[in-house]
């Protein structure tokens, strides 16, 4: 059971990176913003709560987001272990994963923050797309739906996320600026920190990734249970 953070600016490439690595080790995929899109579309308590914090592009408050975490965490899926995205967002959100997991006997197995240049994610952002049904990402440059203006998965039309729109994009880059050290800081400090270039193509980030998930002591292969040749070490930064 691993829990695996992913860290790094908006558009560093955390969902499609956080997609690749649930379905790889058979984890959950927990990404708070596509939870907190689809509460606000479909009204819920907790989408009215959020909805004026994501229009403006600002983070939701933490208290909404450890009640959310928590739920899923107490699901069969969060339970047998997790890729974050998006989450934690903030230092205190950070100490609450960490007291969560300590809760349920486990800890986090690797945060990896994803280090990407400020201009190549203003360039990703404008061009990124999202299928307003399932959530999947595109890019229209770099990773394009099959067909023109249509979700691979589910066939609906794909939308602009309307937090990447340019002024609200400064505002997210902003509050990541701020908050990223420490957070960073927070796991480097338990050496749980793997910082990996993040401009590389989808394959090489994911293969990175992976390797310095090998690395870790709690690194549990899903197809072989072998450990002996498994040895104790520090992820690379
Ligand atoms: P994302 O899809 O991760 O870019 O998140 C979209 C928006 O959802 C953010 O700009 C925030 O308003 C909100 N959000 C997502 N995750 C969090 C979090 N962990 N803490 C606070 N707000 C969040």
């Amino acid at each position: 059971m691993m829990f695996i953070v992913l860290l790094g600016p908006p558009g560093a490439g955390k969902g499609t990176q956080a997609e690749r690595l649930a379905t790889h080790l058979g984890h959950a995929h927990i990404a708070t913003g596509n939870l907190l899109r689809e509460a606000v579309k479909s009204r819920t308590s907790l989408g009215v709560e959020a909805k004026a914090f994501l229009d403006r592009g600002e983070l939701v408050p933490d208290h909404i987001i450890a009640r959310l975490v928590a739920e899923l965490l107490d699901t069969p899926d969060g339970h047998a272990g997790a890729v974050f995205d998006g989450y934690p967002r903030t230092v205190a959100q950070a100490m609450a994963l960490d007291q969560e997991l300590a809760r349920r006997g486990t800890r986090v197995t690797l945060a990896v923050a994803l280090d990407i240049a400020a201009d190549v994610l203003v360039r990703r952002l404008s061009s990124r797309r999202i299928c307003a049904r399932c959530g999947s990402t595109y890019n229209l440059i770099t990773n394009a739906p099959r067909q023109g203006g249509l979700c691979d998965r589910c066939g609906e039309p794909l939308v602009r996320r309307s937090d990447d729109a340019p002024a609200v994009i400064r505002r997210r880059l902003e509050i990541h600026r701020a908050e990223a050290g420490p957070i960073e800081e927070h796991y480097a400090d338990r050496r749980l920190l793997a910082i990996v270039a993040g401009d590389n193509p989808p394959d090489v980030v994911t293969a990175t990734i992976l390797a310095a998930l090998r690395r870790t002591p709690a690194y549990r292969p899903r197809s072989s249970p072998d450990l002996s040749g498994v040895s104790p070490g520090l992820p690379g930064r």
